[in-house]
């Protein structure tokens, strides 16, 4: 919808200027088949639908009641499962709240915030929205990122990793080099895929203080629709995020989505066994579209990232999808051939080679 100048003179002057996040979508269609957002083909653990209706058997009168503010069980249940200690652990309304409150806490700096040009796109958005200055950086051809880059004056750094939507990962020692570097700076890794395959920065926090690492429930453990993300670092780091919490919505966490989390937490078994399967499906996924031409990024996350040589990637996306097929195509510079697609059940990806051998 649009509004003209007359109506939208209501609206703040920096607000007309906001150019927002767009989600993928969310369609309606019949028959659909979803890959394009990166959610979990498989449902959360039986556990945390148990606890939700818990929450409406037993508990249904707290309703009335503000949820805890500090959302201790969940923190309990996160500090447990990370190994860490509790005052090291801060939690949101999905990672994406929690990065959003980084950005205020940490990167309104004098100096640019360091990222990759091709990376998580709501970076850029809440730069705009917080005032933050940034300098994207490049990655290299083979969409890796330099090291030597992130060893320049700055007013903090945050990676995706793996990164979205390459799905390439950074090792531990990388990620290190880059908390070597930048000793005065926060440096925040954002892990939301870091459960297919990565190896997880959360070990590093108690050595670095500069170090915040940020993870979700939406993708690992099936739970987007619950909406809780965390942060892991050092009890200072953790106490400008509350700082900031505090003076934005003092109760992110409703009562459901304390309940559901920490049972999710608590069936680690459950929940490995869904990532196993992903990792699985996603490695045999691969295989066959190399066989249909396809060449594929090394991927440690729940989706890869695609090219094919004879046919248009944006054409080949909007083909997808008169199948009932849906994939993520970005119309950005370096990535306008590429399609990222979200690994589903093994019956689901069958559909998708089926239909692009029709296709091609
Ligand atoms: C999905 C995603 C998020 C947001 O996760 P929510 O917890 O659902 O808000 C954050 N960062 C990256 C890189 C993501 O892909």
């Amino acid at each position: 919808m649009t509004f003209t100048t007359e109506q939208m003179r209501f609206w703040s002057p920096e607000v007309r200027e906001l150019e927002p996040y767009t989600p993928g979508e969310q369609p309606k269609i019949q028959n659909l088949l979803k890959l394009n957002t990166n959610e979990n083909p498989y449902p959360p653990s039986p556990k945390v639908v148990e606890a939700v209706q818990a929450v409406l058997a037993h508990q249904a009168d707290a309703l009335r009641l503000y949820p805890d503010p500090d959302a201790t069980q969940l923190k309990q249940a996160i500090a447990t499962q990370q190994n860490v200690s509790v005052e090291q652990v801060f939690v949101g309304n999905g990672s994406d709240e929690v990065l959003a409150h980084i950005f205020k806490a940490f990167f309104i700096q004098d100096q640019p915030i360091l990222y990759p040009d091709i990376t998580y796109s709501f970076y850029p958005v809440y730069s705009q929205f917080f005032g933050v200055k940034t300098q994207q950086i490049p990655l290299n051809d083979d969409f890796e990122i330099v090291l030597d880059d992130y060893r320049q004056a700055n007013g903090g750094i945050i990676i995706t990793n793996p990164n979205a939507p390459t799905s390439i990962a950074l090792s531990l020692q990388q990620i290190e080099q880059i908390l070597q570097a930048n000793p005065d700076r926060v440096v925040v890794i954002d892990e939301a895929y870091i459960d297919f395959g990565a190896e997880t920065a959360v070990g590093l926090v108690n050595q670095y203080d500069n170090l915040v690492v940020c993870q979700t429930t939406s993708k690992s453990r099936s739970l987007a629709g619950l909406r809780v993300g965390f942060a892991i670092a050092q009890a200072h780091l953790i106490a400008a995020l509350e700082a900031v919490k505090n003076s934005f919505n003092s109760y992110p966490m409703d009562r459901f989505a304390i309940a559901a989390a920490v049972a999710s937490f608590e069936d680690q078994a459950y929940f490995e066994a869904q990532c196993q399967k992903v990792i699985q499906s996603r490695d045999k996924l691969v295989e066959e579209l190399k066989e249909i031409g396809f060449k594929v990024l090394p991927s440690k996350a729940n989706f890869i990232f695609v090219t094919h040589p004879a046919r248009d990637a944006a054409e080949l996306a909007i083909q997808l999808r008169e199948q009932g097929v849906l994939v993520r195509y970005f119309n950005k510079p370096r990535i306008d051939q590429y399609l990222r697609i979200t690994i589903g059940t093994d019956q689901q990806n069958q559909r998708l080679v089926e239909t692009l051998k029709t296709l091609l």
